[in-house]
């Protein structure tokens, strides 16, 4: 479809512009201050957006649509999250694929890749999950690279669920890494503080109030040092996923001062919710891992958004019913995750626009510019570069609403910030020139995603 958007703000990570932007099939053809007749296409959809935010459609850098784990199956499906994404104003996510037994590495992308494909209503990248080195790694992530794959993740805990990988493996996964300029991503905790905590538990109850307890802050801050150390040993960079602290970010800090180009996410439910709801009934809908923190946890998170220590936002929406979390209520057996794709725009605008403590294009920073120059995919996702995929969100920043178990769009059927006020709305979504959503109805079509092979990382690039 063609498409001239008037009257917007165009914002991107560095800037704010009165301008026209005209979309040619899927692409971006140009932006003006104003078009002439002549210069626009003879068939034309003309969206009049009223001075609203005109900016690069939102990318969530970690999410689990359609996870098998434990003997079921996650709420949203792949459908159910990229529809769920376009209501947050995301047209692309990055999903997580799982090193299969006996497989080699590439397989997981694969065979996710095989499962999405035909489901998707947005666009997709994979990062890959590394438990195991069985032979040559080098070569096996060759592969990977090859399928479009530049960023792999490893576990620095669940040992007992075959997840953790002792530190001569992961030093080889590391210089492979290097070598063929992957990013490593982790899951930072230390397991041995973790079993230590436990012999608390042992085989008494595990309820959730005692999680914060035993997967504990200075898990985090271990992990992240001792991970920190060895990818500066080897000068290369890390990414760390879902920081959730105060310690952690202490870690992050640093392992910066001593060089390590360590790239954070952290999400929204460390940033505004807090581990109180662990004490209360229905404490496993807030049950993820790391566990919810406190309220100065957080602050310095939010702190290390505006330092620049945390550079982009993503949510590890990770679903499952009401029935599904009820079912135990016992940390060892709760399934672990909560939604948060669709919540992720209001959240941010809210809790850090709206209150000053920066501003739209930094949002359009964290949501979506860095997620994709950090993961190989920008400019042609994460910027309104001329040329590039016409991927676009019209925010509007003004409207106002209060996110609810009622209205959230995730199959889980509930959402953790149910009753939390929130300031502005995705308006209009445009994926690759196809409206995807429209004032609350979604257009986007299953199936009309795309695999997003992805280039090579930010950090690689000199
Ligand atoms: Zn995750």
């Amino acid at each position: 479809m063609n498409i001239l958007i008037k009257n917007g703000k165009l914002v991107t990570e560095d800037k704010i512009e009165d301008k026209e932007i005209l979309i040619v099939d899927d692409k971006i053809k140009d932006l003006k201050a104003s078009f002439s007749k002549s210069e626009l296409p003879s068939e034309l959809k003309i969206i009049d957006v009223e001075g609203k935010y005109v900016m690069p459609g939102l990318i969530d850098a970690h999410t689990h649509y359609n996870l098998v784990s434990r003997g079921t199956v996650a709420a949203d499906k792949f459908y159910e999250g990229s529809v769920l994404a376009a209501f947050g104003g995301v047209t692309t996510v990055i999903d997580f694929s799982d090193h299969l037994p006996s497989k080699e590495i590439s397989e997981g992308t694969l065979y996710r890749n095989s499962e999405a494909t035909g489901e998707m209503a947005i666009d997709w990248a994979q990062h890959q999950v590394i438990t195991r080195v069985d032979g040559d790694v080098y070569k096996e992530l060759e592969n990977l690279k090859k399928l479009g794959v530049t960023a792999v993740k490893i576990f620095t805990t669940y040992k007992s669920a075959g997840y953790f990988i002792e530190k001569e493996p992961v030093k080889e996964i590391f210089k492979a890494c290097k070598k063929l300029c992957l990013l490593v991503t982790i899951h930072a905790e230390d397991d041995d503080i973790i079993e230590e905590n436990s012999k608390q538990i042992e085989d008494k109850p595990y309820p959730p109030e005692l999680l914060p307890v035993v997967r504990s802050s200075e898990a985090e801050y271990k992990a992240i040092k001792d991970y920190g150390e060895i990818a500066g040993s080897l000068d290369m960079p890390i990414y760390i996923v879902h920081l959730s602290s105060s310690r952690g970010l202490d870690a992050v800090k640093e392992s910066k001062a001593n060089g390590v180009n360590v790239i954070v996410e952290t999400t929204p439910h460390y940033l505004t919710i807090t581990n109180d709801f662990l004490n209360k009934e229905g404490a496993q809908k807030y049950l993820m891992t790391p566990p919810l923190r406190e309220a100065e946890d957080n602050e310095a998170l939010w702190g290390g958004v505006v330092s620049g220590d945390i550079s982009i936002i993503a949510t590890d929406h990770c679903t499952f019913t009401l029935e599904q979390k009820f079912q135990s209520n016992d940390c060892r057996t709760i399934f672990p995750g909560v939604p948060g794709t669709e919540e992720m725009l209001q959240i941010v605008n809210t809790d850090g626009v709206e209150k000053g403590l920066f501003d739209i294009t930094r949002l359009v920073s964290l949501l979506s510019s860095e997620p994709a120059k950090a993961f190989g995919l920008y400019p042609e996702k994460g910027s309104l570069e001329p040329g590039t995929d016409a991927d676009i969100l019209i925010f509007d920043p003004k409207a106002e609403s209060v996110l609810s178990n009622d209205t959230c769009h995730t199959a889980a059927g509930y959402t953790p910030y149910d009753g939390m006020k929130v300031k502005g709305r995705a308006e209009t979504v445009i994926l690759r020139g196809e409206i995807i959503l429209d004032d609350g109805e979604c257009l986007g079509k299953r199936g009309n995603g795309k695999f997003l092979p992805a280039g090579l990382p930010g950090a690689y690039k000199k």
